[in-house]
């Protein structure tokens, strides 16, 4: 099929073909169990649950005392909150982390490989205010940790920490207007707000491959990688590897940054892959601080509200980034003016053939890079951009053209057949492994609120889940919700996000903070009224973008449930993140007053 140019609109009988192989390709891989096909890693598969970083926990003894925040969860969100908290003058904080240390998903995953695909000068956050400045475009994971860990410290959140404790419950006290907070290691204490920011990607899957509890060969997930088998670290070198055969499922964002080095070191690497990424060019480089302009007061901050933008697609200026998600975002605003009807351009129409271009391109690039034409065939992707999370490397493909490295392509069997005591079956043919890593991902936007492993007991004993279940969500701005008061959720219900989410994440937490620091400059309680919520549901429902069909027609994956779509409804607010955090700055202007109502009594303060 000839490909149209980048910057040339396909004819209209490119796009019928196009769209012809999307649904083929998509019927190949959808299967009808939907998100049921994964299994969680907690059950028969404890072990894939440990934390390999920080070994058995050390005794301590329960902690019952009373601070005046909580924040549940020690990555970005709840670091930031803490930082944000900190800038508030808020004294008494106490951040609650399962892992032995802060830095969330940069805590867990540290497989070979591992680095942020978001250029590290807008990735990592609060640069600004701690005065580091990154190396490399694009940050190993390591380094990222280290910033988590810097920021926290910098910020005084190691005080009254609690590490490898993981929050049981969360019982709003009408009496004492406070929180009753229990965790794992016994600790019961109360908090007068707490922040929950337990993160969208935090649970590892695996799929339920018939046969997966009979292999007998060594095994593990990506976010919980076992140097100890390997040898090795995050830059390679896993000379427990030599010799041998190594299997790897899944060619995610996650596969696709782990197998160039599990190629380098394995006797033989088998790729068990059912939906190429789409794999475009990285780049990565050094960058000097002058070249980010770092002597500059606030630069990562304008910089990083540069790359929101553009990639948004509002007016931004210069493109300061300038790399592969940019200019993405660039080729639809070249495209649009070729589009047009009535004198207005036609947005989807210039969508689709900006996607159209944008993986035309990438299926080029396939080609170019990989030598032999079965295995580049299988290695194109076959859908629109947006239907998966793009992916960016520049030794991903390379690698498939090594004679020790084999990819097994598994979609004509929806994945991986079954699994016996000795390795993988796909299309009938046994692949006999010594070690199989599951690069198979996360379970989606399920943290400990939502996913019921965190009940949280409301006003009048109303569980959180059950209300949701019961009357839909609902929230003002997604933070906080009638019936639980002072408790603020991170997230992505009911706001907006974006591919920065850290950046996302810092726009909560200023939110959150300036939530605290009002409702304890006011002596008040922070609860919206029923009637503000519903202004907000109508809000996100009013102007929302008919995407159901584009998810529909998707190959499956979790954007969209395995398949089965994304309904449309109230469930983000509709017109992006820069104009939500713009309405969040006005409201809290003008209007944060809606959020708070008088406190009933009189909470315990202090420690007792
Ligand atoms: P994903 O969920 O994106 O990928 C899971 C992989 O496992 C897919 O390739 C999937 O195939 C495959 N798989 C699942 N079941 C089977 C089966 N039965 N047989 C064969 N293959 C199977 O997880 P990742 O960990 O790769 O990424 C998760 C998210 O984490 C990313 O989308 C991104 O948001 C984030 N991330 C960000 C990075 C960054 O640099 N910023 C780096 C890494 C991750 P299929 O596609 O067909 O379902």
């Amino acid at each position: 099929m000839p490909l149209p140019q980048c910057d040339t609109p396909p004819t209209p009988q490119e796009t019928a073909d196009l769209r012809e192989r999307y649904r083929r390709e998509r019927e190949r891989r959808v299967r009808p169990e939907g998100p049921g096909q994964y299994r969680s890693t907690s059950a028969e598969f404890g072990y894939f649950a440990a934390d390999p970083y920080a070994g058995e926990p050390a005794d301590r003894e329960p902690v019952r005392d009373v601070v005046d925040v909580a924040i549940v969860g020690g990555g970005f969100g709840g670091i930031l909150a803490g930082a944000r908290l900190r800038q508030q003058g808020v004294a008494n904080i106490r951040v609650v982390e399962k892992g032995g240390d802060f830095g969330g998903t940069w805590y867990w995953n540290r497989y070979p490989g591992i680095h942020c695909d978001i250029e590290s000068h807008v990735y990592l956050p609060l640069l600004d205010e701690t005065g580091y400045v990154p190396e490399w475009k694009y940050a190993p994971g390591e380094e990222i940790r280290r910033h988590a860990v810097r920021t926290a410290e910098q910020f005084d959140l190691y005080e009254d920490a609690l590490f490898s404790t993981a929050v049981t419950s969360l019982t709003w006290d009408e009496s004492t207007q406070q929180w009753c907070v229990t965790t794992d290691r016994g600790d019961a204490f109360r908090a007068t707000y707490v922040i929950t920011a337990t993160g969208t990607l935090s649970e590892p899957k695996l799929p339920g491959i018939p046969g997966i509890e009979t292999y007998r060969g060594h095994t593990f997930h990506t976010s919980r990688w076992d140097y100890a088998y390997t040898g090795g670290s995050p830059e390679g070198g896993m000379t427990g590897l030599a010799g041998k055969r190594v299997g790897v499922v899944g060619t995610g964002a996650t596969g696709v940054q782990v197998i160039p080095l599990l190629a380098e070191d394995a006797g033989h690497l088998y790729v068990f892959q059912r939906t190429p990424s789409s794999v475009d060019v990285r780049g990565q480089r050094r960058m000097s601080p002058q070249e980010v302009g770092a002597e500059r007061p606030g630069w990562a901050t304008a910089r990083r509200e540069n790359f929101l933008r553009i990639v948004s697609g509002e007016d931004a200026g210069p493109d300061l980034v300038a790399d592969r998600w940019t200019e993405s975002a660039a080729l639809l605003e070249k495209l649009l003016p070729s589009f047009r009807r009535d004198g207005e351009p036609d947005f989807e129409a210039a969508y689709e053939a900006a996607d159209h271009a944008a993986m035309n391109g990438i299926r080029a690039r396939v080609t170019a890079e990989v030598t032999d034409p079965v295995t580049a065939a299988a290695l194109q992707p076959w859908y629109r951009y947006a239907c998966k999370r793009p992916t960016f490397s520049d030794t991903y493909l390379p690698a498939f053209n090594r004679a020790d490295v084999t990819l097994v392509d598994t979609a004509d069997s929806h994945g991986i057949e079954r699994m016996t005591e000795r390795g993988v079956v796909v299309g009938g043919v046994e692949y006999e492994v010594d070690c199989l890593v599951f690069a198979t991902g996360f379970s989606v936007g399920v943290s400990g609120v939502t996913s019921g492993k965190l009940p949280v007991s409301g006003r009048d004993g109303v569980q959180l889940l059950a209300a949701r279940a019961q009357r839909g969500p609902r929230s003002l701005h997604g933070f906080t919700s009638n019936g639980f008061p002072n408790l603020i959720q991170m997230g992505s219900m009911q706001n907006a996000s974006s591919v920065n989410f850290t950046n996302i994440l810092d726009e909560q937490a200023v939110h959150a903070a300036a939530l605290v620091a009002a409702a304890q400059e006011r002596d008040a309680v922070v609860e919206p009224t029923p009637e503000a919520e519903d202004a907000w549901i109508r809000v996100c429902a009013q102007g929302a973008p008919d995407h159901e069909w584009f998810h529909a027609e998707c190959t499956p994956g979790y954007y969209n449930r395995e398949g089965r779509g994304r309904p449309n409804g109230p469930t983000a607010y509709p017109h992006g993140a820069v104009a939500f955090h713009d309405l969040l700055r006005r409201w809290r202007k003008e209007n944060i007053d809606e959020a708070l109502r008088p406190r009933a009594t009189t909470p315990v303060v202090g420690r007792p």
